[in-house]
């Protein structure tokens, strides 16, 4: 593992995500931090299909026990309608379960999670008993962008795939592409409880990153605001393969190579 290297943004793009392969060298717990609306989701999903390892998405399996309508669920249905946060006790013991199975023994993507300095303590104390190697991915993204992207965001309620108004479509208005279901709105995504959720941001979740410093941990700071998802993708795979958190079996002309 390379120490002191936490410059993604600065690496130049020299390959594109389709051409990079798995296997992981080390058992990462890749954390996606940045505002809501920064791309994690996204992000998440597509380094999911890379590394074949499984993503971890606190506010998806919150959203699940609000469908399922269980204990869980109805502590937290008006927090998330109001873009408050859940209490940490909640979400910690809903990730120690998760990261106990089976699936994360080689690696796991957490996305929106950790979110307060209690939510990093207790996670990062797990990911060292457990011999995860832990890295931050920072998705620096402008204000307005961001009121931007969550505005006119749309999620399939069936498969989760989203879909935004101005960049990314879907091919028919207000149907997904993979499955034909109806898009929904989520209702956070109006712009009141956007700029709550943005508050909540600045002032419980933003200040982990001297957290994550003072711990030793690093920290890649990516720009995602400014380059496609692919390319977003492209620029985090090669800060993790240039640090040594996953390895890359196959160069741009498909040729092997070995770390
Ligand atoms: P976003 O990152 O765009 O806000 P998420 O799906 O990650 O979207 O989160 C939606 C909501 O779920 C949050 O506004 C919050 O109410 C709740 N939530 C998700 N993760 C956490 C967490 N780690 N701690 C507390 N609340 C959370």
């Amino acid at each position: 593992m390379r120490d002191g290297f936490a410059a993604g943004a600065a690496r130049p793009l020299n390959r594109l995500p389709a051409k990079i392969t798995s296997p992981i060298s080390v058992k990462p717990a890749i954390i996606l931090f940045g505002s809501p609306g920064s791309g994690k989701g996204t992000q998440a999903k597509s380094l999911r299909q890379h590394l074949k390892i499984p993503h971890i998405s606190t506010g998806d399996m919150l959203r699940a026990h609000i469908e399922a309508g269980d204990h869980v669920g109805n502590q937290a249905r008006a927090l998330l309608k109001s873009g408050k946060l859940v209490p940490d006790d909640l979400v910690n013991e809903l990730v120690e379960i998760r990261i106990a199975e089976p699936d994360c023994r080689s690696g796991i993507i957490l996305d929106g999670y950790p979110r307060t300095v209690n939510q990093a303590a207790v996670l990062l104390k797990l990911l060292g008993r457990d011999g995860f190697q832990t890295v931050v991915v920072h998705l620096i993204v402008d204000c307005e962008i961001i009121v931007a992207r969550l505005s006119g965001r749309r999620q399939c309620p069936v498969c989760g795939t989203l879909y935004s108004l101005s960049t990314h479509p879907p091919k028919v208005a207000g149907v997904c592409d993979l499955d034909g279901a109806t898009l929904v709105t989520r209702d956070d995504d109006r712009e009141s409880v956007i700029r709550e959720r943005l508050d909540q941001y600045k002032m419980q979740t933003r200040p982990l990153l001297n957290h994550f410093r003072d711990a030793g941990v690093s920290i890649f700071e990516i720009n995602g605001g400014s380059a496609s998802p692919e390319e977003i993708t492209g620029q985090i795979c090669d800060s993790l393969i240039f640090s040594g958190f996953i390895a890359r079996q196959e160069s741009i002309s498909g040729a092997s190579v070995s770390k």
